[in-house]
């Protein structure tokens, strides 16, 4: 059964690549009710000007929120402006899907440093860790208001977290990906984030709040590159269905943008 995502939607790293185009379509698939919180760096500087261009043609249903994930006080600012914005009904889906892939192609492990490491396991981990935190209280009173109609069902209209991780985070798959790109830190961090995804999943199964991991396919953008074969929309468009499909069976894993379910 899929249902329509709406309500309060939260999404990291927006002024570009999936993020931006994931507020652009979230914007036109959802109701005049819902609201989509979108959240980057530097909202007020010239990289932010497509996302700002989107509020103006979608007025009254994007707000900006700085933030910058790999910084402790900014992610608390962010997460009390969206609690004094969202009230009494609570964050209804937390997309993390900002990230970086360090250090930029060709990413051979030879020329992969302690630094790029530390700041991918930063921005691609310990961010999304630290909003879905904060967030937890938002995400519950979400779950609590939706239980009337949804009992112990989970789903992304109800209360959800989706950590978006990547094919070449899998394990098994490694010998099929590695020699297509090495990219240490970036498949390193993006496992961690599939643990965490796992972790989540089972911590806040209490609380009805769905859990997965999404990989977006490999994407024409900034990071996945010109020759990439699908575009922010093609892959948007894919992952908006999938979200709206997950339900319990799917929490604590991690899916495509096609819905079909990748091993660790
Ligand atoms: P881009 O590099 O095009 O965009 C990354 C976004 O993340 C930008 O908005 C960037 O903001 C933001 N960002 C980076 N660091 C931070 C930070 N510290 N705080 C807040 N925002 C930050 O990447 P994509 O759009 O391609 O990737 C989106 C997601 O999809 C990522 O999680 C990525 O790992 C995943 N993915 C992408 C694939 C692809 O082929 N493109 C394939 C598989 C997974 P700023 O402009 O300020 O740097």
């Amino acid at each position: 059964m899929s249902v329509e995502l709406d309500g309060n939607i939260l999404v990291t790293g927006t002024n570009r690549g999936i993020g931006l185009d994931l507020v652009k379509m979230l914007a036109e698939r959802t109701g005049q009710r819902s609201h989509i919180y979108a959240c980057c760096r530097e909202p007020e500087g010239s990289r932010a000007e497509a996302l700002k261009e989107l509020v103006t043609q979608y007025p009254g249903k994007i707000t900006l929120i700085k933030l910058d994930v790999s910084n402790e006080d900014s992610v608390v600012s962010a997460v009390q402006v969206v609690s004094a914005h969202v009230g009494a009904a609570g964050l209804n889906l937390l997309i993390n899907n900002a990230a970086v892939n360090m250090p930029e192609r060709p990413a051979l492990m030879s020329a992969t440093g302690k630094q790029d490491m530390m700041l991918s396991y930063e921005i691609n981990v310990a961010g999304p860790f630290l909003i879905s935190k904060m967030c937890l209280p938002l995400l519950q009173k979400a779950a609590e208001i939706r239980s009337s109609d949804d009992g112990d069902n989970m789903s992304c209209r109800r209360s959800a977290i989706i950590n978006i991780s990547t094919l070449f985070s899998s394990i098994e798959k490694c010998p099929e990906t590695f020699p297509m790109a090495q990219m240490v830190p970036y498949r390193t961090s993006k496992a961690a984030l599939n643990m965490l995804t796992c972790c989540q999943a089972e911590d806040f199964k209490t609380h009805n709040i769905l859990v997965a991991g999404l990989h977006p396919g490999w994407v024409r953008t900034d990071m996945g590159g010109e020759i990439a074969p699908l575009s922010t929309e093609e892959s948007v468009r894919g992952m908006l269905n999938v979200m709206s499909s997950l339900s319990n069976k799917d929490s604590g894993f991690l899916l495509d943008w096609e819905g079909n379910r990748i091993p660790w």
